[in-house]
Parts: structure tokens; C-alpha cells; sequence
């Protein structure tokens, strides 16, 4: 059997042990022992091909706003002066009852509606641009494909010689496009759109012909439905408490500004019952404080809990989702449609929003550790005289353990670990923790998926049962302990346009 190490992928649990038994003349191993070196292998196997990855991006636009420290710091703080203003109609629409009447479960129609739409956009394509069938002037202009290799200040430079340019705003890059971007660019109201279309339809940046239409408000749907299971009794509670941890991560992780503003929570949540979890209580008071909630996340955060999805735009997220995302209401003498792996699939996606990935899990999903990877450099300072003596080299003091010379560079001569040093690791860090989302199978770099040998039904480790061409990874990488450690790699993108829609 060949060594996993010699894999451009990671191997799963079950290859990995096959394989071990063969080493050291077959001697026999724990399950233990097996499962731990395992862990320290695709720990490793992980980080090399994250390492690749990073190499080979770290210098594209879509890349560096997202994940390198000080433009992910503009970036963020945009994002966050955004969703401020969102929150600041959010609740002025709940101080005036305009929420009063909310509720996210669907009328008899609205299901009736969802069917007809599916029926019409499966046979159109749901991005489409030129039509303008809701009736409204669109004042948006959809961009087909910005490539990665035009950056986003390049391309506002261009906008903003249009009479009534407003803003540009670009989905999230597609893995199964090579990175392109869709883009709307939004004029003021009244703006002749005509006239727009037409004088930038010669814009051409770095050889790139970019092509301008009409957005139409209406392509991205108007209604998604959960599967039945979401209006159960048992499941209105357990989303009202993930809901509710939700908030609080999204919040917390949004800059200040929003942060410092309060969040509606209507008497329901009391911080008792936050902690132990569980949520009690008359059931349509619970159902009522989970619309609102989700309807915070959506309109605030562009987050949409049903589809376990967030975006930084509102065209993005409308282009995932839909303007409401439903539950289908259930009929007191049905049980539930079975919905095979929906909810935890769903709990899976929105769990790694709500927890992300940090310092030791981080480390365990090939991130690097910023002490690991900076003691390295202290080594070159330090010098063992002998047993129990070390030398500071860049004062010259002694002491008696290895620890203690480390503790004291680190604060006395901070400066022993470069700053690019830290950079660097932080960059890197930042790509980690959404790796698994923007590299799916068969979008890795070339040879990546040229395993020198598969066996029947191996898939890159971290991608198991998914369909190795189509992008769409299932969940599990082997069945390792810790949930969390398989949670990352489940379908991210799912409900995203152009896929097979099964109804939910
Ligand atoms: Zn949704
Ligand atoms: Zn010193």
C-alpha cells in the first residue's frame, strides 16, 4: 500500500489504518494509538495543502481582502458600518410593529407559489439579467464574471466615472469558476440605466471584455422552504437556542459598532436558560422569538440560518438564498417528511459560522500555531552552554531552563520575532478557517486530484462521500471523536444557484 504522505489529498481514517498495519513488520497497535497518529498526519497532510493553495493565491485581490490582516481589517470594518445601518432599519421597523406580524411560516399559497416558481426557474436560468419581470425599475446592473484578476478598486475606479454610480458590490468568488466574481453595480434612483448599459459596455480592464445587464430583482427567488421536520415542536426549540448562539457570535464578531447596539430579544431569553441550553416555554412565544431572530440575522448580518449561510452583501446573499426562507407549515395530523441529512447538515454549516475555528482546533485543521511557528525563530537566540545553562544571545543573560530564556526573549525582546513573521502566520490563519469552503474537489490546484492510486470510493479525505467533480463534498472525514473536527467539511455552499434544488 502506498504511503498516504505520498498523496496530493488526504486519506481517510479507514486507508490510513490498512496502512499503518503494514509499517514496523504489522506489530499490533491500539485503536488509540492508530486514531491519534492519524490526527497528527492529516494535520499535516491538511496544512501542506493549504500551505499550496496559499502560495499559489496569496497574491489575487478576492484573496487579500478577505483574508490578509489589514485589508481584512478595511474590509471587515466596511461590512460592519454596513450591517450598522441595516440594524439601525431593523429595529426601527420593530419599534413602529412592523414586525408585529412576522412570521416564517408559510400560508397554504406561499407553497403553492414555492411550486410554481420551482417548475419556472428550473427551466430558466435564475442569474438571468436582461428581463425585468417584477415591474420596478431596477436601478442594479449585473456583472456576468469579474475575473480574479482584476481587482476591485481597479474596477470601482472605472464605475465611479458613471454619472450616478452608487456602489459595486461582488459575490463571493466561485471555486468552480476559477475564482471569478459575479458583481451589481447599484445607481441612484432615476439614473438613466440605458445610457449606463451603453457606455460601459466597452470597459475593458487587463484584456477583459466586462459584460453589463439589466439585474433583475426577481431572479433570485422569492421563496425557499425548509424541509417539514423545521416546524416541529422539538426542533422550533433547539433552532431557538442555536438561533440565539448565533446572534450572539455574529454580533460579537461584527466590529463594535454594531455590536454595542442591543439586539431584540422579546422577554423570551433569559440568560438562564441561554446556558444549560435547553429552551422551554409556551411554544408560540418560542416560534416567535426564533422569526425575529432569524429575521435579525438575515436582514443585519445577511445570514440566513435555514440555508446555514452568511454573504457580505445584500445581491450576494438574495443570489443564495431568496427573499424568504420558509418553513412549511404542518398539518397536526402529519409526521414530518423524512429529510435524510438536511438538519444536520444545516446544524453542521451553522456551527461552524457560530464557532470558528481558533488557537488549538485551528492548529488540528492544519492551521498554524503562532507559538509553534515563532519558536522557531527564538531558537537562533538561544544557546544550551550546558545541562540546565542557557544563553540569551541577545543580552547574554543565563538561565536555568529552556522555558525560562524563551519566556524572557518573548518579553524582553519582542522584536526577536519579526513582525512579518506574525503577519504572515495570521494571513494564513485567516484562509484556514474558510479553507475548506473555497477549496473543494476538483477545484484544487492541477495534479492535486491526480491521486497516484485510489481505491474504490476514496475521495480526499476531507471530502469523503462527496461527488469528486461537481464540487459538492458531503460531510465526514473518517470517523474521527471530535465532531468538530468533521463539521468544517460538510457541504458549505449548499444552497447556492444553478444547483439541484430537492424542494428545501
Ligand atoms: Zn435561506
Ligand atoms: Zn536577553
Amino acid at each position: 500500500m502506498p504511503d498516504p504522505r505520498t498523496f496530493e489529498q488526504v486519506v481517510p481514517f479507514k486507508y490510513y489504518a490498512e496502512w499503518i498495519k503494514t509499517q514496523d513488520g504489522g506489530r499490533r497497535m491500539e485503536q488509540e494509538d492508530i486514531r491519534e497518529r492519524y490526527e497528527d498526519y492529516r494535520r499535516e497532510a491538511l496544512q501542506r495543502l493549504y500551505t499550496q493553495f496559499f502560495s499559489v493565491h496569496k497574491d489575487d485581490d478576492w484573496f487579500c481582502e478577505r483574508f490578509e490582516p489589514e485589508r481584512r481589517k478595511e474590509y471587515m470594518q466596511k461590512l460592519a458600518s454596513q450591517k450598522a445601518e441595516n440594524l439601525r432599519s431593523f429595529v426601527s421597523d420593530l419599534d413602529s410593529g412592523k414586525l408585529d406580524k412576522l412570521t416564517l411560516t408559510a400560508t397554504t399559497e406561499q407553497v403553492m407559489q414555492h411550486e410554481v416558481n420551482r417548475r419556472d426557474l428550473s427551466s430558466s436560468n435564475r442569474l438571468g439579467g436582461d428581463d425585468d419581470d417584477d415591474g420596478s425599475e431596477s436601478y442594479t446592473l449585473f456583472i456576468r464574471t469579474v475575473p480574479p484578476s482584476v481587482s476591485r478598486a481597479v474596477l470601482e475606479g472605472e464605475l465611479t466615472k458613471q454619472p450616478g454610480f452608487k456602489h459595486l458590490s461582488l459575490s463571493e468568488p466561485r471555486q468552480d469558476k476559477q475564482y471569478h466574481r459575479f458583481g451589481w453595480v447599484r445607481f441612484e434612483n432615476g439614473t438613466d440605466m440605458d445610457k449606463a448599459v451603453e457606455s460601459l459596455s466597452n470597459i475593458n480592464i487587463d484584456q477583459f471584455q466586462f459584460h453589463f445587464s439589466r439585474h433583475n430583482n426577481v431572479s433570485s427567488g422569492i421563496i425557499r422552504l425548509t424541509p417539514d421536520v423545521c416546524s416541529t415542536e422539538e426542533r422550533i426549540r433547539l433552532d431557538l437556542k442555536l438561533a440565539r448562539e448565533a446572534v450572539r457570535s455574529v454580533d460579537e464578531h461584527t466590529d463594535r459598532e454594531v455590536d454595542e447596539k442591543r439586539v431584540p430579544e422579546e422577554g423570551a431569553a433569559d440568560e438562564d436558560d441561554q446556558d444549560d441550553g435547553e429552551v422551554k416555554g409556551n411554544i408560540a412565544a418560542t416560534r416567535r422569538e426564533l422569526d425575529l431572530l432569524v429575521e435579525y440575522l438575515r436582514r443585519v448580518h445577511y445570514y440566513c440560518y435555514y440555508c446555514g449561510h452568511t454573504a457580505d452583501n445584500l445581491e450576494d446573499f438574495m443570489r443564495r438564498c431568496a427573499k424568504q426562507h420558509l418553513r412549511r407549515g404542518l398539518p397536526g395530523n402529519r409526521s414530518p417528511q423524512p429529510s435524510g441529512n438536511w438538519t444536520r447538515n444545516l446544524d453542521n454549516r451553522n456551527d461552524v459560522i457560530i464557532h470558528p475555528l481558533q488557537a488549538e482546533r485551528l492548529y488540528k485543521e492544519g492551521g498554524k500555531s503562532l507559538e509553534l511557528e515563532t519558536d522557531k525563530e527564538l531558537d537562533n537566540h538561544i544557546k544550551q552552554l550546558d545541562e540546565g545553562r542557557y544563553r540569551c544571545l541577545l543580552c547574554t543573560k543565563l538561565f536555568k531552563g529552556d522555558a525560562f530564556v524563551r519566556k524572557h526573549i518573548r518579553n524582553k525582546h519582542p522584536e526577536a520575532v519579526p513582525e512579518t513573521l506574525v503577519h504572515e502566520i495570521s494571513f494564513f490563519n485567516n484562509f484556514v478557517r474558510e479553507a475548506p469552503h473555497l477549496m473543494m474537489p476538483g477545484m484544487m490546484m492541477p495534479g492535486m486530484m491526480a491521486a497516484p492510486y485510489m481505491m474504490p470510493g476514496m475521495m480526499p479525505g476531507m471530502f469523503r462521500g462527496g461527488r469528486a467533480n461537481n464540487g459538492r463534498g458531503a460531510s465526514s472525514g473518517g470517523n474521527r471523536q471530535d465532531p468538530r473536527a468533521v463539521r468544517s467539511y460538510v457541504d458549505l455552499d449548499a444552497p447556492a444557484e444553478g444547483e439541484t434544488d430537492f424542494g428545501f
